[in-house]
């Protein structure tokens, strides 16, 4: 399973990456968690990156696409990976799909934690103050000023991501303010095989005979029915108006609509099958 979580800094896309590894057996690839160690470890790539990311600003698509282009070449990787804070940009997306198809791969779906950029704000304002009191360590983009300016590249950068993928059709949301637990299963639930698949998988168990009843649908064979019923009314209707013309050519009668009211006598209206009965006798 290939996966990407789209969403803002703060709309849960790590909490719920950890909930999928653990249920589908695959890795979480965070190039944010990447570029962070990078920075750590003091090597070149996290030189490079450490001011961008302390203004909350992107690291150029190159450095970010050669990371993860390394990292889903490893082992760990082959039995499939939720992508969290990558594609950000629509140039990394098409070089992900690039990655992806020189390897004979591709992604399985693109899920998008959509959130009130408000409350996310009011979020990690508090969570910043519950730290402080703490007095544990903060992450120097965790605060709320440099939050903004994350959102604000997301928006401009990021977010034209999730048409990117609707055009695609690969692209499902969620509501990412539900509690958690209600996000892992509204994930969950977009992951499980359709209804469309149980459903194929009942029309694979099916006798050669079946298959052919079930791919004519009901309502086909109802129009063919009616088809041929309205065919062969219009001919028994046909042949009728064919003795009538005959009939009246012997009897030198004029023709009357069938709808039509002849006059009696008095000038009262006759109905036709009276006129028929009178005639007849
Ligand atoms: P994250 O933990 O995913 O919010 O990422 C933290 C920071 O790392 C971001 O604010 C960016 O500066 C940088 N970063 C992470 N992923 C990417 C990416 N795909 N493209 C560019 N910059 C990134």
């Amino acid at each position: 399973m290939r996966l990407i979580l789209l969403g803002p800094p703060g709309a849960g896309k790590g909490t719920q990456a950890q909930r999928l590894i653990a249920k589908h057996g695959i890795v979480q690839l965070s190039t944010g968690d990447m570029l962070r160690a990078a920075v750590a470890a003091g090597s070149e790539i996290g030189q490079r990156a450490k001011s961008i990311m302390d203004a909350g600003q992107l690291v150029p698509d190159e450095v970010v696409v050669a990371i993860i282009a390394d990292r889903i070449g490893q082992p760990d990787a082959k039995r499939g990976f939720v992508l969290d804070g990558f594609p950000r940009t629509v140039a990394q997306a098409e070089a992900l799909e690039q990655l992806l198809a020189e390897r004979g791969l591709s992604l399985d779906g693109v899920i998008e934690l959509k959130v009130d950029e408000g409350i996310l704000l009011k979020r990690i304002e508090n969570r910043v103050a519950e730290m402080t009191a703490r007095g544990e360590p903060l992450r120097k983009d965790d605060n709320p000023e440099v939050l903004k300016d994350r959102l604000a590249a997301y928006r401009a950068q990021t977010a034209p991501l999730a048409d990117y993928y609707a055009h695609k059709g690969m692209l499902k949301t969620v509501d990412g303010m539900a509690p958690v637990d209600a996000v892992t299963v509204a994930i969950d639930r977009i992951l499980r095989p359709t209804g469309a698949a149980t459903t194929s998988a009942k029309a694979a168990n099916r006798t050669p005979a079946a298959k052919k009843a079930a791919k004519k649908p009901n309502k086909t064979k109802k129009t063919a029915k009616k088809a041929t019923k309205a065919k062969s009314a219009s001919k028994s209707s046909a042949r009728k108006a064919a003795s009538a013309g005959a009939k009246r050519r012997k009897s030198g009668r004029k023709p009357v609509a069938k709808t039509g009211r002849a006059k009696n006598k008095s000038g009262q209206a006759k109905s036709l099958t009276r006129r028929r009965l009178t005639k007849a006798r």
